[in-house]
């Protein structure tokens, strides 16, 4: 079971299994881990315990990024980011957090872009899906209404916050990938098409 991993360069951490969507493409739906690591924890690691981990990941050599990631949505554990971040800030570490922009459902009565960017968070990955609420909800099936809104509010809160931006969404038959293109583009966030990751195929999430 790994906290701290690594992979293509960069320095992956796994801060929790929970998750506030079900994606139908979710790879911690068919596996129990990416790049050779088990990402199934038995419980969720304080911070000290993955700033240790860390630490000592570092010594091994150094990484392009550290990236909020794993099997969950790492804004489920909202304080931890804004910690670890924090850390990585004053070591001039870049970081990024990959998250399916519900931080703000999940966080209520908090700024979470704002948060995110006063601990230094250099950019975020936002899972946007699909290009509409209909599409978004079947794919993405959240626990929570108003998803692809609020997704896109946070995306465009991040880039407000001074937050570099990428929605990602999947290449699936449903996605009007061109349409999730203009999105990005008229929001002034990057933009990137991910493989489907399936049972048997090559690891290819970044
Ligand atoms: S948001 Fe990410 S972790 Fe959560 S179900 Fe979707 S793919 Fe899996």
């Amino acid at each position: 079971m790994a906290i701290v991993y690594r992979a293509k360069g960069n320095i992956y951490l796994n801060l929790t299994n929970r998750c506030s969507s079900d994606c139908c493409f979710c790879v911690a739906g068919f596996s129990s881990g990416i790049y050779g690591y088990g990402l199934r924890l038995e419980s969720e690691p304080e911070v000290d315990e993955v700033l240790h981990d860390l630490e000592a990941e570092f010594l091994e050599g150094p990484a392009a990024e550290v990236v909020f990631c794993g099997f969950g949505e790492p804004t489920m554990r909202l304080d931890a980011i804004l910690k670890i971040t924090e850390w990585l800030k004053l070591r001039r570490i870049p970081s990024r957090l990959d998250t399916n922009g519900h931080g703000s459902l999940i966080n209520p009565g908090r700024d979470v872009p704002g948060e995110l960017a006063r601990a230094g968070l250099d950019r975020a990955s936002v899972s946007l899906v699909a290009h509409n609420s209909e599409v978004y909800n079947q794919l993405s099936r959240p626990v929570f209404s108003k998803a692809f809104r609020a997704v896109l509010q946070f995306a465009a809160g991040c880039i407000k916050e001074g937050i570099k931006v990428r929605l990602t969404v999947v290449d699936l038959p449903e996605v009007d990938i061109e349409a999730c293109r203009s999105l990005a583009k008229k929001m002034g966030a990057d933009f990137y098409v991910r493989p489907l990751i399936s049972a048997g195929s090559e690891e290819t999430e970044d």
